[in-house]
């Protein structure tokens, strides 16, 4: 069998698009799975649109994900001659011709076709010119287009999509269009055809969007004798109201630099994209990249539409639900020194980071994460709502300090009482944290409770999380000691 050949060929005119990730992902493992190649190819033709920018942000949008390429990025201009070429392969041998219609023409046809109400389609006029009639418009230097001529072939034209299955059209349907406008220049049309056949690429997966070139690709690839690969178009990914999602109306959620930024696990986003249009067939919805790798097929990516549940919630940003979930599933379930690694950038960007994280603070630090990522959904979380147990400078959410502190004048003095003995406990650990705490509430005649919740959103200035104890331990004596002091502070304002 010959090897398969993958591309992934965005044009670099934004960000990456998460569709444009999930399609990158589905080449990639498709490629991996056959044993194949992916290639990455830039389509920079659209010179005023395409900037360095979107390139780099791409690549990195790729590297991020984990989304490695076998060759390239190699870029569309590089390949001008080529395309140059090929249409003029297609002129010579008869399989294009030049048409001199102006544009103002071709607009005159167009306004008629649409007063009477008929569908418009190049009616031609340019497809039989003699050599002399061409020669004469040559010599008086009327420019040209070059159109393709499609075939008279009285029949149908047909490719067999991988998940759409037969798609069709009578050649009577297509127009000979245009492959190279009157500047000189080939469209983009042609040069993805020429692209693909030099890359020798065998399978192309792309969105539903692009189905509206691809009959037409079919005639290039036979005009250019070159063999027609394996299309399979993936269904497009909505909103719930059925709307493509777009910066302009979702904003940032649609960019995979946004779950970079907001501490999502590169593998939880692709487990979630791929999940967007394929399904295993089974109820697994979690799967390793070998599994993923295994499992995924042509033939099991969704016709229909996917839905990109974007919801506005209580969550500090918005994006899918299940998204959301997804990462939090590989956020409690990783090893641990794998989210130690994860971690690491945020707790830098905060300034909580401490190098002895990586040497002697090792296990503490792990086990602190280990402690607290229970109730986590991003890794930013860690920096965010875990900050307690990385700095003395963290927020008192608003409810716990009203019902848990401000309530409780008591606390005041019962807080610092609790510092004073902990401070001389010969050991503090989890039995003797909670003895000493149990038995001062005992003492002071007041229900534990009111101790414990005190000293939770003192050391935490949260309402819940792990067990106090554990996070006593977690935070250490000395911290806890000052925290439970200093509680005074909190009536002040
Ligand atoms: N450059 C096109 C895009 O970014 C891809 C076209 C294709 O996959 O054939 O949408």
């Amino acid at each position: 069998m010959t090897e398969t050949r993958l591309r992934f060929p965005p044009s670099p005119t934004g960000y990456l698009h998460i569709g444009g990730a999930r399609t990158a992902l589905y080449n990639w493992l498709y490629a991996k799975k056959t044993g194949g190649k992916l290639i990455l190819r830039i389509e920079d033709t659209d010179a005023d649109r395409s900037t360095e920018e979107s390139i780099q942000g791409i690549i990195n949008g790729l590297k991020w994900l984990g989304i490695d390429w076998d060759e390239g990025p190699y870029f569309q201009t590089d390949f001008d001659a080529d395309h140059v070429a090929a249409a003029k392969k297609l002129l010579e041998t008869g399989k294009a011709y030049k048409c001199f219609c102006t544009k103002e023409e071709l607009e005159a046809k167009r306004e008629t076709a649409q007063a009477n109400k008929t569908a418009y389609g190049y009616d031609g006029t340019c497809r039989d010119l003699t050599k002399e009639d061409i020669a004469d418009k040559e010599a008086a230097g009327l420019p040209f287009m070059v159109r393709f001529k499609v075939p008279e072939k009285d029949g149908i034209l047909s490719y067999e999509d991988k998940v759409l299955g037969t798609i069709k059209s009578h050649y009577s349907e297509i127009e000979d269009f245009v492959i190279v406008r009157s500047t000189g220049k080939p469209l983009y049309l042609l040069c993805n055809v020429v692209d693909d056949i030099r890359d020798r690429i065998s399978h192309i997966i792309r969105g539903q969007d692009h189905m509206t070139n691809t009959l037409r690709q079919v005639l290039l690839y036979e005009a250019l004798e070159a063999p027609i690969p394996v299309f399979a178009h993936m269904p497009l990914t909505l909103d719930i109201k059925k709307a493509k999602i777009s910066k302009r109306s979702h904003g940032e959620i649609v960019a995979v630099q946004f779950y970079e930024k907001h501490g999502f696990i590169p593998w939880a986003l692709s487990n979630f994209l791929v999940l967007l249009g394929w399904s295993s067939g089974d109820d697994q919805e979690i799967f390793s990249k070998e599994e993923m790798i295994e499992a995924f097929s042509l033939d099991r990516i969704n016709k229909s539409n996917s839905i990109f549940n974007y919801q506005k919630g209580n969550a500090r940003f918005f994006t899918d639900p299940k998204a959301i979930a997804m990462n939090q599933h590989y956020l409690r379930t990783m090893p641990i020194e794998e989210i130690a690694i994860m971690v690491k950038p945020f707790l830098e960007k905060e300034g909580l980071w401490d190098t002895a994280y990586e040497g002697d603070k090792k296990e503490w630090f792990e086990t602190t994460l280990d402690l607290i990522r229970d109730r986590f959904r991003v890794l930013t979380d860690f920096a965010d709502l875990g900050r307690a147990y990385f700095s003395d400078e963290f927020p008192v959410e608003a409810k716990p300090l009203k019902k848990n502190v401000l309530k409780h004048e008591g606390l005041k003095e019962w807080l610092p009482m609790l510092a004073e003995r902990y401070e001389a406990l010969s050991e503090f650990n989890l039995e003797t944290s909670e003895q000493t705490a149990r038995d001062l509430a005992t003492e002071l005649d007041i229900k534990p409770g009111i101790i414990m919740n005190g000293m939770r959103t003192v050391v935490t200035g949260q309402l819940a999380g792990a067990s106090m104890f554990d996070i006593l331990v977690a935070i250490g004596r000395e911290r806890v000691v000052r925290r439970l002091r200093n509680v005074g502070k909190l009536y002040e304002v």
